[in-house]
């Protein structure tokens, strides 16, 4: 396949999962959640290159030279494409450091910088979505994410949160307050992403996030090895569970209620960025 062939391909794919899931409309708000990688870079860049209205949306985490790097990149990108970009200080809209909080949430309750780091950012990119107007919210994540979160949970014996795979996340997405969220990368791999973004001149960050777990990193090597071995795996193992789906939302409370203290949708009471702030005494539960 020569370059100009790629891209095509590579672009109808995208396209042929956001409209097989009915992901996006053109008339629609899009936010989409801009980390300064390669993923979410090649998605603002595809998006806006067919006519879609997006807007980038990044949390900065403040995790030293990488966030510094990412976000540099990004601001540089955005200008070039000519793409709004929204810029959150989680800090600021926490109250707390991200690495303080990583550190306080692994001493106190034994999480890994990732399920923090999860967490927030799922819980932040919502709220300032909203305030953005955005209807939908899009991420970047690909096969390779999901094959790996599908299989950390199988593996951690968490079977039931696989209940989100999907390029559309969720079990009930009707719900005030929450943006739902889609991923139109689904079925394209690192690699080919990667490709693209050369293909294209786009500008990333191609360093790894200096905070991602050893179990994440251990998984992601193990699967990269299969597939290597068994071209596909990766695929089927995400195709697999998404057609168990609707028997895992047999088991699982979908209902979202409010959460007591933001007030963001939430599966329990309290959220989970609320229960991380409260044990690590950020918040006060009252
Ligand atoms: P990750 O959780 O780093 O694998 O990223 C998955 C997706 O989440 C990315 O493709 C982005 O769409 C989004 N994302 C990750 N980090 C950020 C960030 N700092 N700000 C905004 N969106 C992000
Ligand atoms: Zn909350």
């Amino acid at each position: 396949m020569n370059p100009r062939e790629f891209v095509e391909s590579f672009e109808r794919k995208v396209l042929r999962t956001i409209g097989e899931y009915q992901l996006l409309e053109k008339k629609e708000k899009v936010v989409v959640g801009a980390s300064g990688g390669k993923d979410s870079t090649a998605l603002l860049y595809l998006l806006k290159r067919h006519g879609y209205d997006v807007k980038a949306l990044h949390i900065d985490l403040r995790l030293g030279e990488w966030s510094r790097k990412c976000l540099a990149n990004l601001e540089q990108f955005c200008k070039e494409n000519g793409i709004e970009l929204h810029v959150v200080d989680a800090e600021e809209k926490l109250g707390i450091g991200v690495p303080r909080l990583m550190e306080l949430a692994r001493s106190k309750l034994g999480l890994s910088c990732c399920s923090v780091c999860g967490v927030i950012k799922r819980w932040l990119l919502n709220r300032e979505a909203k305030q953005l107007g955005a209807e939908k919210l899009a991420t970047g994540h690909n096969l390779d994410d999901e094959a790996e979160t599908v299989m950390m949970n199988l593996l951690l014996g968490n079977v039931k949160a696989n209940v989100m795979v999907g390029p559309k996340v969720g079990i009930e997405s009707e719900v005030k307050g929450f943006v739902q969220r889609v991923k139109p990368l689904y079925f394209c791999s690192g690699k080919e992403t990667e490709l693209y973004c050369e293909l294209m001149g786009l500008k990333i960050n191609r360093e790894q996030c200096p905070r991602i777990s050893s179990f994440r990193l251990d998984v992601r090597r193990w699967l990269n090895i299969l597939e290597r071995e068994n071209p596909g795996i990766k695929l089927k193992l995400v195709k697999q569970i998404m057609k168990w789906k609707q028997e895992l939302a047999k088991h699982v409370k979908s209902k979202l209620v409010y959460c007591k203290l933001c007030g963001e949708p939430s599966s329990s009471e309290i959220c989970k960025t609320c229960k991380l702030l409260l044990a690590c005494g950020e918040i006060d539960g009252k």
